[in-house]
């Protein structure tokens, strides 16, 4: 269906959300920009908008054949998707398959240490607060989400780590970690939002054992290590190579 792009109704570092003419949908475009460390880096990497809005495209399409709610809808160019339009729970949720990034910098595991069960951490939304990592007692002192709520996010969180880290293994990719965020659409079911792609996800090449080279996600960008869009180009490729 043609969609018909009105007002802006919110710009964030990577994505800019439109309204269009059903109430309930938004028009997202993915944006060139990359930003690290609370945006203290910043660049324009042509290209990289596209990319993302393409592999979070079959990312979600992958959830949703496998019984997860997602916010999106369908693709709708190069760097557009429509979406439900959602109340966005201020919640950043991360689960890590191998320690490696703030896991590492902020306690003495050691990098590489397989994480078994997968260990989810939460994080509260706020880029002027340098979205702070949450304890169980500041979430409930937030009051953000009920418990049941709360149990529901963790449950759907291990579900799509499942769903994806086995499907980036047949792809000869390991799934690091990543970063989701969940909001409620009009009929107030919690879906998976925002976009899962190299820009919150960290994907290691099985292929490679080289520690940098196998590097294929933003961290080529945080790091100054280049190729960072022949690295999200790798990805969009063996996605749509499929298994091999
Ligand atoms: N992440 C994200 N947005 C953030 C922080 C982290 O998408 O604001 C993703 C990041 O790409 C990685 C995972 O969440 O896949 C865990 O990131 P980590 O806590 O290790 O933070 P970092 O080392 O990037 O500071």
């Amino acid at each position: 269906m043609n969609h018909i792009q009105g007002s802006l109704i919110y710009e964030g570092k990577a994505k800019r959300i439109f309204a269009c003419e059903n109430p309930d949908l938004v028009l997202i475009e993915f944006k060139n920009d990359a930003t690290a460390f609370n945006a203290k880096k910043r660049s324009e990497i042509e290209g990289k908008g596209s990319l993302n809005c393409k592999i979070s495209a079959s990312l979600f399409k992958l959830l949703e054949s496998n019984g997860i709610p997602t916010h999106f809808l369908e693709l709708h160019s190069e760097t557009f998707m429509i979406a439900d339009k959602i109340n966005v729970i201020p919640l950043e949720v991360v689960i890590r398959n191998i320690a490696t990034g703030s896991l590492c910098r902020e306690t003495p595991i050691n990098q590489g240490t397989i994480l078994n069960p997968p260990l989810l951490d939460l994080y509260y939304k706020d880029d002027e607060l340098g979205d702070p990592i949450l304890t169980e007692g500041r979430l409930k002192l937030l009051n953000i989400v009920d418990n049941i709520q709360m149990d529901e996010i963790e449950m759907m969180t291990r579900s799509v780590n499942n769903i994806l880290k086995e499907y980036f293994d047949s792809l000869d990719l390991l799934l690091v970690d990543f970063k989701l965020e969940f909001g409620t659409n009009s009929s107030g079911t919690i879906v998976v939002a925002d976009e899962i792609s190299p820009d919150n996800c960290r994907f290691w090449d099985k292929k490679n054992s080289d520690p940098k080279q196998r590097i294929l996600d933003k961290d080529r960008f945080r790091q100054d290590l280049g190729g960072v869009l022949d690295a999200y180009e790798e990805i969009l490729k063996r996605i749509e190579k499929g298994p091999s």
